[in-house]
C-alpha cells in the first residue's frame, strides 16, 4: 500500500469514526462493555461422508526458535518463511488440535492434545470435549499417530488418572517399538531422553487396554493407518472415509504448514529421520493435492482443516471455508 494510499484510508476512516460519534454527543445511554479478557473454546464440526467430525483445539505452545530449527535450510531463509506468514521469527506458535470421530458405530479420537502438560497455554482439550458435548467416558477408540508428548499427553492426567477410561488406546508398532526399547532410551541424547521417559509414563499402565496396529490396516471403522514414517520411526497419517468422501489426517506429516508445507523439503531437527520425514512429506502433500483431498493438520491452524495445493515452490494449505450446517 502506498504512503498516500495509507494516509487517505486513515483519513477515511476518521471521518466514519466521527459520524459514529454523533449519538454519543445527543446524550444515549452508553453501556460500556468489559473485555472478558478469556479465550473462547475451539470447537468446529464438518462432515465426511456420514461420519461427524469434531475438531477439538487444546490450544498453543510458543516454542522458542533458533538457527537449529531446521537442518537443511539457512537460518535467514527459515526466518523469511516465518516473517512471509506474519509470524515471530525467534518463536514458533505450534497449535494442538485433536479430532474426534463419530462413525455412527464408534467415538474414536485421533491423538489426545497436551491438557496442560507441555504448556499453561495448551489446556483447552477438556473444555473442548465438553463445549462439544462429548462423555470422555464414551469414547471407544484412542488412535495415536506417533509417541511425541503433545500427541498422547492427553491420554491421562497431571496426576496420572486415565481421561478415557473405557477407550482401547491403538498406536502403532514401530513406534511402541522404538520409545519402549530401552537400548534406544540409554542411546538418546539428553535432549531425547524426556520423550522417552513421557511415552513410559503414559503407557506404563494401560498396557491391557492397548493394541498396537501396522499400517495399511483398517484400525476404526473406515479409518486406515498409511505408514508415514520419518518425523518418527512409525509416524502414521490415518485416512478417514465414508461414502464417497474421504479425508487425511496428516498428524506431524507437515508442523507448521508456513514453514514446511512451503518447503517440505526442508527437515526439523526434530524429526527423527529428516531426509525420510521429507520424502514422506512431499508424498502425502503431493498426494492430498492431485486427489483434492480435505486434510487435517494436527498443528495447522485451528480448526487445522484445508486443502493442499500445488505452488511453483512447494505447496500451500488452502483453509477449508466454515460449514454453517452439517
Ligand atoms: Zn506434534
Amino acid at each position: 500500500m502506498s504512503e498516500a494510499t495509507r494516509r487517505s484510508l486513515l483519513a477515511g476512516a476518521g471521518v466514519a469514526a466521527a459520524g459514529l460519534s454523533l449519538p454519543v454527543a445527543t446524550g444515549r445511554a452508553e453501556a460500556a462493555a468489559p473485555a472478558n479478557g478469556r479465550q473462547t473454546v475451539g470447537v468446529y464440526r464438518y462432515k465426511v461422508g456420514s461420519y461427524e467430525l469434531t475438531a477439538l483445539h487444546d490450544g498453543t505452545y510458543y516454542r522458542p526458535i533458533d538457527d537449529k530449527f531446521v537442518k537443511n535450510a539457512a537460518w535467514p531463509d527459515v526466518q523469511k518463511a516465518l516473517a512471509d506468514n506474519f509470524l515471530p521469527t525467534d518463536t514458533l506458535p505450534t497449535p494442538f488440535t485433536a479430532l474426534m470421530v463419530n462413525t455412527g458405530s464408534k467415538l474414536v479420537l485421533i491423538d489426545t492434545g497436551t491438557a496442560g502438560q507441555l504448556a499453561a497455554t495448551a489446556s483447552g482439550i477438556g473444555p473442548a470435549l465438553t463445549a462439544a458435548g462429548f462423555d470422555p467416558k464414551a469414547v471407544d477408540v484412542v488412535l495415536i499417530s506417533h509417541l511425541h508428548p503433545d500427541h498422547i499427553n492427553g491420554i491421562k492426567t497431571k496426576e496420572g488418572g486415565l481421561v478415557f477410561p473405557n477407550a482401547e488406546v491403538r498406536v502403532p508398532a514401530a513406534e511402541w517399538t522404538y520409545w519402549m526399547d530401552d537400548a534406544n532410551l540409554s542411546a538418546a541424547p539428553e535432549a531425547a531422553r524426556p520423550g522417552f521417559l513421557n511415552a513410559r509414563r503414559i503407557f506404563k499402565d494401560i498396557a491391557k487396554n492397548l493394541n498396537r496396529f501396522e499400517p495399511g490396516k483398517e484400525v476404526a471403522p473406515g479409518i486406515t493407518a498409511i505408514a508415514a514414517h520419518g518425523h518418527t520411526p512409525g509416524h502414521t497419517v490415518f485416512a478417514i472415509a465414508s461414502g464417497n468422501q474421504s479425508m487425511l489426517a496428516l498428524g506431524d506429516t507437515a508442523h507448521l504448514p508456513s514453514v514446511f508445507v512451503r518447503h517440505p523439503e526442508w527437515q526439523a531437527t526434530i524429526d527423527v529421520d529428516g531426509a525420510m520425514a521429507a520424502e514422506t512429506r512431499m508424498k502425502m502433500l503431493d498426494r492430498a493435492a492431485v486427489d483434492k483431498m480435505l486434510v487435517q493438520g494436527y498443528h495447522f491452524p485451528f480448526p487445522a482443516l484445508g486443502y493442499i495445493a500445488r505452488r511453483s515452490e512447494g505447496y500451500e494449505v488452502i483453509p477449508a471455508m466454515w460449514q454453517p450446517a452439517l
